[in-house]
């Protein structure tokens, strides 16, 4: 059973490889991004709550989270396929409470993987990407944010001996070919 944690700033290409990840090895690509786009365009309880640290670049409270995460890691395709979960844990109490989650739902999470690309392709990427998070003052602080609040999550599960860190700065094709011999070894 598949069951990652996909870490890396943003630009770093989680989501890309994720999803390619997910289509060659059948396994759900759990984004909580994603998840929250389509909140915040359904205008959801959930999407009126998070759209405003979203467009300005900052992390929505754990509290919207928790619960959110708990459904879906216990959905059936999860539980049957497992998951890869990109954009989660974003700091260091989600990832506490994804641990003691995981435990309490018996699902093992051997590896986090981090994609580490260098801050100016980071900038070059995100500008080329044309979200509505991604104008020039938001991708600044979403990075700021980042180092604050995520770059502790590496060290969480590097401390643990749980991260495989991986030179994301290659083609898209060149770090899929590396992921893909993580999973399968
Ligand atoms: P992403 O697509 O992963 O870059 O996420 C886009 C935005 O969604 C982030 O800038 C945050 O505002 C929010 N977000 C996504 N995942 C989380 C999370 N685990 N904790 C808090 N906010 C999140």
């Amino acid at each position: 059973m598949t069951r990652l944690i996909f870490l890396g700033p943003p630009g770093a290409g989680k989501g890309t490889q994720a999803q390619i990840l997910s289509q060659s090895h059948n396994i759900p690509h759990i984004s909580t991004g994603d998840i929250l786009r389509t909140a915040v365009e359904q205008q959801t309880d959930l999407g009126n709550q998070a759209k405003e640290y979203m467009d300005r670049g900052e992390l929505v409270p754990d509290s919207l989270l928790l619960d959110l995460i708990r459904d879906r890691l216990t959905q059936p395709d999860a539980t049957q396929s497992g998951w890869i979960l990109d954009g989660f844990p974003r700091n260091v109490a989600q990832a506490e409470f994804l641990d003691h989650l995981l435990d309490d739902i018996q699902q093992e999470c051997k590896s986090a993987i981090s994609l580490e690309v260098p801050d100016k392709q980071l900038i070059d990427r995100l500008h080329g990407r044309g979200r509505s998070d991604d104008g020039d003052e938001t991708i600044a602080r979403r990075l700021r944010v980042y180092y604050a609040q995520t770059m502790p999550v590496i060290d969480y599960y590097r401390e643990r001996g749980r991260l495989i860190a991986i030179n994301g700065n290659s083609p898209i094709e060149a770090v899929a070919a590396i992921l893909n011999k993580v999973v399968t070894s």
